[in-house]
């Protein structure tokens, strides 16, 4: 079959388009473009909007043109009033002389020879067409050409293939290309939501006229894809509820009395809130799918155990679930204490048990003798066999992201509450996590002390030192946090700048010579770790250095300062997460930043710590200065990445597309009614199976 002959479709190899040979073809699949698709889908990076290049001597004065031609000669004017770069420009039918003002930069760049196209408004001087201070480039001298070789679209370029050459290739197919393109609303859903259409849409954005059909073509094309994801999370949320049916379990007057009365405090108005969200999930035979979030300390293992009990009273099983065994644990404990004297059976299941006990435990879970298990992930990995599992609860901490979220059985699912101690924007709430329904508990239970966080320059370390001794003196602890473990091990041992935790360990050991100044960090093993704990909770010691082990799950009330070294290093929802472990006790606490750097930005961020104790505030603000990054990886919610839309940039549209989506699915859950066809295609040809999808086919 000749070149020519082939049938494009969607789906083609790139290499059967004009204009691509076996060179190109590999060029371009090494930037991922190997079928038509990849290639529509290949979105120009910026966009230069230069009218046609004229003649020089066909240009009236005082319009704007555009020239190509070649430098004759270039002059830095320093001496006169206004220093000036003169150029001297020439095309086959005649020259024009332009003028940069103070355009000393231009020395280096511009020399006779070279080919250069200028843009901007004309005049006369001297009987000669000029050009004041117009936007320029400089051609690349195998390119001859016209304006078109700097107008439009400007592709992510490589090595093997420039800009240039992408767009020739596209501009070449493009009419034919969008051809292919399915549209996939109706006419009233694009005109209710002011879109135009797809295929023009594709068109514009590769090939746009003016600034105009570009925001159109860019508006479209970010709406289908905050749309085709959200419309993804829908499904799979609708696939979670709908698959199997979970237990119900009502909550009565007298069971909240019941579970109620076991706290020695009254619940927080939101602590109330959140517990009602919870109750009336549990009451439903849909499997409740609920992310939890609060701070550290805001009092969420008290929500988790309402509802636990609430599930107990109804004669179930729950699985309480930590990342690490200390966590677990630290449940545990806090589980024991509101259920002293309790008819309450609970478990504590982790590692290190002994075999028989193990087996002893494992039994009585299966012969349903015990209610509420505690453990690490590992419980549904190892498929525990539960007698009446009906509620997971599992506290990620600060790793959230890689739970189960579907916690799917074969005949019956649990209700499942996922906890969270990192705040999450909630652009990514609605992303990330899109297919999960969000409590969030804002204000801490009351009595805590304040928090006090304060910047520290090299200069004020010692006074910043001086001032934690007189608080040690009070008889009040301390955290010294470091990012790594010691100079040798790191990857970045050549960073001088970076403190060790081992090294300084031995610094503050002198300074602090009256006081015993301890170790932690993950290195150590874990029977060593937790006698340090201990030690730290007890008062036997005063100061703990540590790197971010500590980050997870402590809990020390007079712990009362914390001092973080190299500061700029961590993340800012880090640096929350660490500073609250600090400011559990009703004292005042004191948070101190060190940092050498001298970097605008990273002071700035820092800054942002001093000014807010909010964890959404920070996280929120954090998200707009460093982008989503990690925090929204397509593995998170393996939906894919965004090319053209953003969800800070773009979260009004990505609102009335997720709005639109889950209506949608709501109306016609398997996407079966007929316009809906082109959109169940490119949701499955976009996902494959991993939303359970194929149930829709
Ligand atoms: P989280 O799990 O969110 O870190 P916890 O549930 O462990 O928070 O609560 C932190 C501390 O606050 C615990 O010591 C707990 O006893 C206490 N607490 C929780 N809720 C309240 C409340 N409503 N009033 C007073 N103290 C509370
Ligand atoms: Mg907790």
């Amino acid at each position: 079959m000749s070149e020519t002959e082939k049938k494009i479709e969607l789906t083609t190899a790139a290499q059967y388009l004009k204009g691509v040979g076996p060179g190109r073809t590999a060029a371009l699949e090494q930037l991922g473009i190997r079928m038509v698709e990849d290639l529509l889908n290949y979105f120009p990076r910026d966009w230069a909007f230069i009218p046609p290049a004229t003649a020089i001597k066909d240009i009236e004065p005082g319009q704007a043109a555009c020239v190509i031609g070649q430098i004759e000669r270039t002059d830095w004017r320093p001496w006169r009033r206004k220093p000036f770069f003169e150029v001297i420009l020439a095309d086959t039918t005649g020259v024009c002389r332009i003028l940069w003002f103070n355009g000393r930069y231009l020395i280096k760049q511009l020399s006779p020879g070279q080919k250069l196209l200028v843009y901007g408004k004309t005049s006369v001087y001297k009987h000669h067409l000029q050009f004041t201070n117009p936007k320029f480039h400089i051609a690349p001298a195998e390119e001859t050409g016209d304006s078109d070789v700097f107008s439009g679209p400007v592709y992510p370029a490589s090595a093997e293939i420039t800009s240039w050459q992408i767009k020739r290739i596209v501009k070449t197919s493009l009419d034919k290309l969008c051809a292919l393109v399915p549209e996939l609303f109706d006419r009233a859903f694009l005109k209710k939501n002011d879109l135009i259409e797809r295929a023009r849409a594709y068109e514009w954005i590769h090939n746009p006229t003016d600034e105009k059909q570009l925001a159109k073509a860019k508006r479209r094309l970010k709406y289908d894809e905050l749309f085709l994801m959200q419309l993804g999370l829908a499904l799979k949320r609708h696939h979670l509820r709908h698959t199997a049916p979970a237990t119900p379990l009502p909550c009565s007057e007298e069971i909240d009395h019941r579970i109620r009365r076991r706290f020695p405090f009254l619940l927080t108005e939101d602590q109330d809130a959140v517990i009602g969200e919870i109750v009336a999930d549990l009451a439903k035979t849909v499997p409740m799918n609920r992310l939890l979030q609060g701070d550290v300390g805001s009092g969420k293992t008290v929500v988790a155990l309402y509802a636990a009990l609430t599930a107990v009273a109804n004669k179930q099983q729950v699985a309480i679930m930590a990342p690490t065994e200390i966590l677990a644990r630290q449940h545990y404990q806090s589980i024991e204490r509101y259920l002293k004297n309790s008819k309450v059976r609970r478990v504590l299941l982790v590692g290190g048990i002994p075999q028989l006990k193990r087996g002893t435990i494992l039994h009585q879970i299966q012969s349903g003798e015990v209610d509420i298990v505690v453990g690490t992930v590992a419980l549904i990995q190892e498929d525990v066999d539960f007698a009446n599992l009906a509620l997971v609860i599992i506290d990620e901490q600060h790793k959230f992201g890689v739970h189960q979220r579907a916690m799917l059985r074969k005949g019956k699912s649990p209700h499942c509450l996922v906890m969270t101690a990192t705040p999450i924007p909630r652009t990514l709430t609605m992303t990330a996590f899109g297919d999960l329904d969000v409590s969030i508990i804002r204000h801490a239970p009351p009595g805590r002390g304040e928090v006090i966080t304060r910047q520290v320059h090299p200069k004020n370390r010692t006074a910043a030192l001086e001032f934690i001794r007189k608080q040690l003196r009070a008889g009040r602890q301390a955290y010294f946090v470091y990012p790594r473990i010691d100079a040798e091990t790191s990857a970045e041992s050549a960073n001088d700048d970076v403190k060790a935790a081992v090294d300084e360990h031995r610094a503050l050991k002198a300074a602090f010579s009256e006081y015993n100044v301890a170790l932690l960090h993950g290195q150590m093993e874990a029977r060593q770790k937790e006698q340090t704990m201990a030690d730290f909770r007890a008062g036997k010691i005063q100061a703990l250095v540590s790197t971010v082990v500590i980050e997870v799950g402590v809990d020390v009330p007079n712990a009362t300062m914390m001092v973080i070294e190299n500061a700029e290093m961590f993340g800012l929802a880090q640096l929350h997460q660490l500073r609250g472990r600090i400011g559990r006790g009703t004292n005042k606490s004191y948070c101190f930043l060190f940092s050498q750097s001298d970097d605008e930005t990273a002071i700035a961020r820092l800054d942002i710590m001093t000014r807010s104790n909010d964890g959404f505030d920070i996280a929120e603000q954090d998200l707009r200065l460093r982008g989503p990054g990690e925090l929204f990886s397509a593995r998170q919610h393996g939906l894919g990445d965004l090319k053209i839309a953003s969800i800070v940039g773009d979260f009004e549209l990505l609102n009335l597309a997720r709005r639109d989506a889950f209506e949608m699915i709501q109306n016609d859950p398997s996407l079966n009614k007929n316009q809906n066809a082109a959109l169940r295609k490119t949701l499955i040809d976009k996902f494959g199976s991993s939303l359970g999808l194929v149930d829709i086919g």
